[in-house]
């Protein structure tokens, strides 16, 4: 039996207004599970319209008050963190070690800090022109914010949009990817009871259908989207005639460089599991899926990464044995196994793995999943299809290289900057490739992502959620 979900709108649970659904498909065995609304123009207008309403009230309230109401939001998140977490293995295949060790409880703290920042964004700053003139400034919120998620995390996207937007006196309105939605909506359930109605608003539907209208919509402020490089364009172009301010966190290939002088017993697991094949089946958007290797330790990294992706076991997400999930849709396996073929075309050695469907995963209960092994290619060549374009799943490739500025080369020779990695026990390379490399975060001796900017250069997009991108500051000059 199917589970039903429901937009939250206006502080109410509602089906899309012309009843369609949109079928939720478990990426672990490939069956519908839960039915979740496929909503449309007249849904996105009642969202802003609920969003709007709510914005006098929820603006003016006490700094202290929303803050309250946002440690409510992170209790609401301690209390639910099994389930939650149990919810979005099911709903996109990230495994249960994941969901239920690390996203879930970096909710309740991504939520009690966004109260703890309540207040810093009323703070505005005073300067002196003159004896008799003054100038001072007051942060506003934008009004209405509109976060439009994928599905590789949403639990923590829709948490990043709403917990700063809330924080600074915006209303939001949430738009979930059509490929898992289920996580989102619950969540709506379980705020429903602790935020005012209309403060938080979450729409379920396609991007052309339900995501469109609300991106054109006059009564929507500011737009912040975490999505493909493709549909940023689509966005720019569709809030362009509103000038609407945009923040666009997009896509990645990041480089993650290891030194020959690296502690390869730290680099080897970091780079293998933490940045591509274990982290969400490598579908993540500042995956290090460009692995670099100075030659003096290139065999030895190759050997160290077999080894730990041999032992890396496909299977139940919802198992603590399992180390590596599925696929989330149908559509992304076929795109991550073309990946496989045009690799092997373009004459990239296949170092290991390569293997997909039912015959990769243990359980025979899960053949029905979309299963792709850890995949790693090698060449030498940064210019071929699987070194420039964003696979989004376990598939990486190595490259050696012999000095730092030919890292530095191979490494910016791309269209994305999202981030890098750099493993180096030399305090000197570490600070060089923190300014040499053309990423928005760089990493060094981690990949890890933490509560800290995570911000694009070139087609990995701009701006990032935090609570001053969700304010604007004023200004005022007083001359008495
Ligand atoms: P996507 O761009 O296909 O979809 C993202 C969201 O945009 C979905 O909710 C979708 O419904 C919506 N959308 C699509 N067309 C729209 C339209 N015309 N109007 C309004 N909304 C529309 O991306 P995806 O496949 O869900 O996610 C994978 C991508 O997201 C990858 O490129 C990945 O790198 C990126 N990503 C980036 C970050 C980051 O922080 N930089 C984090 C996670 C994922």
């Amino acid at each position: 039996m199917t589970r039903e979900y429901s937009n939250l709108i206006g502080g109410e649970l509602r089906p899309a207004a012309d009843g369609r659904t949109l079928d939720s498909v478990d990426p672990a065995t490939g069956e519908v599970w839960a039915a979740v609304p496929r909503s449309g123009a007249e849904d996105a207008e009642a969202a802003v319209a609920a969003a709007r309403a709510a914005f006098p009230a929820w603006s003016s309230l006490p700094a202290a008050a929303r803050a309250h109401h946002l440690r409510k939001v992170a209790g609401v998140f301690a209390e639910h963190a099994r389930e939650l977490a149990e919810l979005e293995t099911r709903d996109n295949g990230r495994i249960i070690s994941e969901t239920a060790k690390r996203d879930l409880p970096g909710m309740t703290y991504l939520w009690n800090n966004a109260a703890a920042e309540c207040a810093a964004a009323t703070e505005g700053r005073s300067v002196d022109f003159g004896p008799s003139s003054q100038g001072v400034t007051r942060r506003e919120p934008y009004g209405v914010t509109l976060g439009i998620i994928p599905w590789n995390s949403p639990i923590s996207t829709l948490s990043a949009k709403a917990a700063f937007a809330l924080a600074a006196g915006n209303t939001v309105i949430i738009k979930p990817a059509e490929q898992a939605t289920a996580s989102s909506l619950r969540v709506g359930e379980l705020l429903r009871e602790v935020l005012p109605p209309g403060v938080l608003n979450i729409v379920s539907g396609l991007g052309e259908e339900a995501g469109d209208p609300l991106v054109r919509h006059r009564g929507v402020n500011k737009i912040s989207l975490t999505g493909s490089v493709q549909t940023a364009r689509i966005i720019t172009r569709a809030s362009a005639e509103a000038l609407k301010p945009l923040a666009l966190e997009l896509g990645g290939k990041s480089p993650n460089i290891v030194f020959a002088d690296a502690d390869l017993d730290k680099a080897a697991p970091g780079v293998t599991t933490q940045a591509i094949f274990t982290a969400n089946a490598g579908q993540i958007c500042y995956g290090g899926s460009r692995v670099l290797v100075q030659r003096p330790v290139y065999a030895e990294m190759i050997e160290r990464m077999r080894t730990i992706a041999a032992g890396i076991r496909l299977g139940d997400p919802l198992s603590p044995a399992t180390t590596m999930g599925p696929i989330v849709s149908r559509e992304q396996y076929e795109r991550v196994t073309s990946y496989l073929e045009i690799g092997a075309k373009e004459g990239a050695e296949l170092v290991f793995g390569g293997r997909f469907g039912p015959e990769v995963v243990d359980d025979p209960g899960f053949a029905g999943g979309y299963w792709v092994e850890p995949t790693l290619f090698a060449t030498e060549d940064n210019s071929l299809r699987v070194c420039q374009e964003e696979i989004f799943g376990p598939v990486a490739v190595v490259l050696p290289f012999d000095t730092e500025e030919e890292a530095v080369a191979i490494a910016n020779d791309s269209s994305y900057g999202l981030a890098a990695g750099v493993w180096t026990r030399d305090l000197g390379t570490a600070q060089r490739m923190f300014r040499n490399l053309e990423t928005g975060t760089v990493w060094v001796n981690t990949f890890r992502k933490v509560l800290f900017p995570l911000e694009g250069t070139k087609d990995s997009g701009y701006g990032h959620d935090s609570l001053l991108a969700y304010t604007r500051e004023k200004a005022g000059i007083f001359e008495f």
